[in-house]
């Protein structure tokens, strides 16, 4: 039988829509158990060909000459494309691969015939993660022979994810004292502080710590909380624990008068008390009467902003809370929404730039990754000739800009409905990635990565765009520095008074459609024109 004889992945997949849905609900349980079956079946191939994947390229890269320390680098990278992850997952799902083929035999046998899915599978590896591989593959085979936990008929039959783990727990335990000991070394390295958006405009601020570190931050709110509310504080424990967590991280009571916070929202918006939504950097969507109120300092706080007059009285916005407010006007092509910006001679993005490539591209531009920008990135490279100019720039965070610098990789601006990056793989697979919509432009594909056998010709993205841009040049001329080529530029915008809703704009009137709005006293010198 040649490999042309043998069904490939495509074909199952046809042959599997051409099933019916059972006609009884009998028929429609069995359907769903075994289709679990066969996602389980999908994880385990996945996982055996990554791992022959990464062979591959690591046989590869040695050829051509990569240092052993180095090879392998890339690998992940190109795992979470395929697999429409983030990098950061794409490695788990490597080293998850990695370790049930090498070393847990008998889960991956389980994953493979559906008694564990990928979730399982992934904790069981996770829990023996301390071990030496000898360890590990007894674990592994003690989970599959005494206590039938992987076979699913064993006293772990029907068990969840807490009652596996707690088994499997006590297995490397009992094989290995130590490990306690060295996990609890290892976990310390993890600690973090996280993000997360959560509805209504909220949001949840996570500090992953040492237990010590953690139960004392925790009762220094709480004790902060207690004397305030029997000083007569009608605020609620937790509200008012929440409070003094901003005030004492930001050194402010509202937490944003002195931090920068970034706002993108259309002119319509501010102005015109418009509903299209606008965005906050690092938080995402929120709605158009939140970023008014934002702007104009009428968010409920608990305690008065502290008056703030360091900008420079051209261009600030005197809000409610007293605080300045900076207004940067960035332009977008009409029609496809696409952001305009102005080029650099310089080889490093000047400050003006970046920030433009930071409104543009809101998170890291490499597909599925939406980890914060750390790097204003050449998409051509400065030594392969590639310009300084917000074309050839992109955002992207420190990991996947390590991965574009592997050998093998290459990215390339393209056309496309907005700015299009279009990178290319070792394995020779093309993805493409589009900015973000800015608010007030029609939902189109965001971000959307393609896999094309062949990418679209090459050609610098949107020359007339550019052209715009530089007719605008004269007029954003007047912007914080000569030399800080910005996309942008200010405008001084007086609120008459504080109980007045709106906001007038004094200087020339230019038609706009997205200002980005911040708060607080920015990096930026505030020379006036
Ligand atoms: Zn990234």
């Amino acid at each position: 039988m040649t490999s042309a004889d043998l069904p490939s992945i495509a074909d199952v997949s046809r042959s599997l829509l051409s099933v019916p849905v059972a006609a009884d609900g009998p028929g429609m349980i069995d359907q769903l158990r075994e289709l679990e079956d066969l996602k389980s079946l999908a994880a385990a191939k996945q996982a055996r060909i990554a791992v022959a994947f990464d062979l591959s390229q690591r046989r590869e890269q040695a050829a051509a000459g990569v240092p052993a320390k180095e090879q392998g680098t890339g690998v992940a990278a190109q795992v979470a494309l395929a697999r429409r992850e983030s990098p950061a997952r794409g490695g788990r799902l490597l080293g998850l691969a990695k370790a049930l083929t090498t070393e847990m035999p008998h889960t991956l046998a389980a994953l493979q015939s559906g008694q564990l899915n990928e979730w399982r599978a992934t904790l069981i590896v996770k829990e023996t993660a301390c071990l030496s591989a000898e360890d590990r593959c007894a674990v592994d085979e003690e989970l599959a022979a005494d206590t039938g936990t992987l076979s699913g008929t064993g006293s772990l039959a029907g068990a969840g994810d807490r009652a596996i783990l707690a088994t499997v727990r006590a297995a490397a335990y009992r094989r290995d004292p130590h490990s306690v000991a060295r996990r609890a070394n290892q976990a310390v390295n993890d600690r973090t502080v996280t993000l997360r958006p959560a509805p209504d405009t909220m949001a949840r601020l996570s500090a992953l710590l040492p237990v010590a570190q953690g139960v004392a931050v925790y009762a220094a709110l709480t004790r902060h909380a207690d004397t305030a509310r029997s000083n007569g504080d009608d605020r609620s424990r937790g509200a008012a624990m929440a409070d003094e967590l901003v005030q004492r991280i930001t050194g402010t009571p509202a937490g944003i008068s002195s931090i920068e916070v970034q706002l993108v929202m259309t002119d319509r918006t501010l102005f015109q008390a418009d509903s299209e939504p606008a965005r906050l950097a690092g938080y995402g969507i929120v709605p158009a009467h939140w970023a008014r109120q934002t702007i104009l300092g009428q968010q409920e706080h608990p305690g008065p902003g502290p008056a703030d007059s360091a900008g420079a009285p051209e261009t600030d916005v005197r809000a409610g809370s007293g605080t300045d407010v900076w207004l940067r006007r960035v332009f977008t092509a009409p029609g496809t929404g696409e952001l305009l910006a102005m080029d650099s001679k310089a080889r490093l993005f000047p400050p003006g730039l970046r920030r433009f490539l930071q409104v543009r591209d809101d998170t890291c531009r490499i597909p599925y990754c939406d980890a914060p920008i750390r790097h204003h990135d050449h998409i051509i490279p400065w030594h392969q000739d590639g310009p300084t100019t917000s074309t050839n720039g992109q955002g992207l965070c420190e990991a996947c800009n390590h991965t574009k610098e592997t050998p093998g990789f290459s990215a390339r601006p393209v056309p496309g409905p907005r700015h299009t990056v279009e990178l290319k793989t070792p394995t020779g697979h093309t993805y493409h990635s589009t900015a973000p919509p800015p608010p007030g432009t029609p939902a189109m594909s965001h971000g959307v990565a393609g896999m094309h056998p062949s990418g679209p010709p090459a050609g610098t993205a949107s020359t007339s765009a550019t052209g715009t841009a530089r007719d605008m040049a004269p007029r954003t001329a007047p912007g914080p520095g000569r030399g800080d080529p910005g996309s942008t530029m200010r405008e001084r915008a007086v609120c008459p008074s504080p109980k007045k809703h709106g906001v007038q704009v004094l200087g020339r009137v230019v038609p706009y459609r997205s200002l980005v709005v911040q708060r607080g006293p920015e990096a930026v010198p505030a020379a006036p024109p």
